[in-house]
């Protein structure tokens, strides 16, 4: 059986070390001729790093003692069967920890430009650093990422929704020292690291991973954007002033990049109309994106890999897309309730003022610790 893996990101290397694991040798394509620099994710959240402890990759850790949900803290140490695990992990680490672990070389440079699927294999064509090749393949599996082309190829719609009120804005910066450290002060403060903050004017962050830069995140609601500016420092500075209702002084990191320095202005929810199209497959954000609060993408990502391999070994991939989509419309609804609890307005305070009456129950809190574990 030949599975092709397209996409080398941490979900086709997943996969691919999973189908090695059960015993199947995936060809793995990539188009970058070399891992990625641009700055993702900072860590795993969910039900998938309890397998990234059980295939060696990260030492073991217990579940978190703390997590946040729309703009409000968790105790989670108040569940006596807490579901929330979090590895930090830049992303790159992760994906050159998956690819040693794959098994199998990643054919960097090749780019899978078209499929021709009939009903018992699929034609890829390749176009390789020595010219255009055919595949024939039993499986093609697009982990190609949330521009799929594995998606577009298979026929398979990509319907949701992208919601351009709110311009978020994030930059490596350097604080002050005792903003970090004695929590940020400002009008309804002290506001702690590694939340995500409500005030009238917006929703602000600021974090530390590692010994790197701040992170801070502002996200401003109905704003105007001059889109053909590019985003600077000093723009960050200014929401974050707005925001916060008071000014903060912060420097640009000094030293070698690449660092955070983003604006983005349509905010994407979308989920596959089928994760498969016979023999077509999708894994991870070829499936899905959505505006995460808390990081839920890669977790997804990852469980669909993980399924996903078992189900290829069999050699029977018809309960694929019945067994996922679910987790994945979960995470959209929670993203949804997450965007309406942090937005501003009267309206939200009442939905804040109930929605704190619901966490403070047990069952509420379990319910919503179990989404953020997702599955
Ligand atoms: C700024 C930012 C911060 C994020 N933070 C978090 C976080 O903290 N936690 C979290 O869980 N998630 C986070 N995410 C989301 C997370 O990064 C993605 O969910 C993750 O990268 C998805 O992995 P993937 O393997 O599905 O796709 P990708 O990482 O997009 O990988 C797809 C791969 O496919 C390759 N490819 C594309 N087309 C072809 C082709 N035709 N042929 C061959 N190869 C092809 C691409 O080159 C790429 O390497 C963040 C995302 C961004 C942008």
């Amino acid at each position: 059986m030949v599975v092709v893996v397209v996409g080398a990101g941490p979900v086709g290397l997943m996969l691919a070390s999973e189908l090695s694991r059960s015993g199947v040798r995936p060809l793995v394509l990539e188009a970058l001729p070399s891992p990625s620099l641009s700055l993702k994710a900072n860590g795993v959240v969910g039900r998938s790093v309890p397998l990234l402890y059980e295939r060696g990759l990260f030492p073991r850790r217990g579940p978190a003692p703390r997590f946040m949900y729309g703009g409000f803290p968790l105790d989670l140490r108040r569940l006596r069967d807490n579901p929330v695990y979090v590895q930090p992990v830049p992303q790159r680490e992760l994906e050159s920890l998956l690819a040693s672990r794959a098994g199998v070389p990643v054919h960097r440079g090749h780019t899978v430009v078209a499929l021709r699927p009939s009903s018992d294999r699929v034609l890829v064509s390749v176009e390789g650093p020595s010219g255009p090749y055919t595949v024939d393949a039993s499986y093609v599996v697009g982990c190609d990422g949330a521009h799929s082309m594995m998606r577009k190829a298979a026929g398979l719609g990509f319907p949701g929704v992208s919601d351009d009120r709110v311009v978020s804005r994030s930059a490596h910066v350097v604080l002050p020292l005792t903003f970090f450290r004695r929590r940020l002060r400002g009008p309804g403060g002290p506001y702690r690291p590694y939340l995500f903050h409500r005030t009238p004017q917006g929703v602000f962050s600021f974090a530390r991973f590692g010994r790197g830069p701040h992170l801070v995140t502002t996200l401003e609601w109905d704003a105007t954007v001059d889109e053909t500016v590019p985003v600077t420092v000093d723009e960050v500075r200014q929401s974050l002033g707005r925001v916060l209702g008071r000014s903060v002084r912060f420097a640009a990191p000094a030293g070698p990049g690449p660092h955070v320095l983003r604006r983005s202005t349509a905010r994407q929810n979308r989920l596959a109309s089928s994760y498969a199209s016979g023999r077509v497959l999708l894994a991870g954000d070829a499936a899905h994106v959505v505006a995460g609060f808390g990081g839920p993408l890669l977790n997804l990502g990852l469980l669909d890999a993980v399924d996903l391999a078992s189900r290829l070994a069999r050699d029977d991939v018809s309960g694929y897309d019945a067994a996922r989509r679910p987790w994945a419309e979960r995470v959209l609804a929670s993203s949804a309730e997450q965007a309406a609890l942090l937005s501003p307005g009267a309206e939200t305070d009442a939905r804040r003022a109930e929605f704190a009456r619901y966490l403070a129950l047990p069952e509420g809190l379990k319910r919503v610790a179990d989404t953020i574990a997702g599955g």
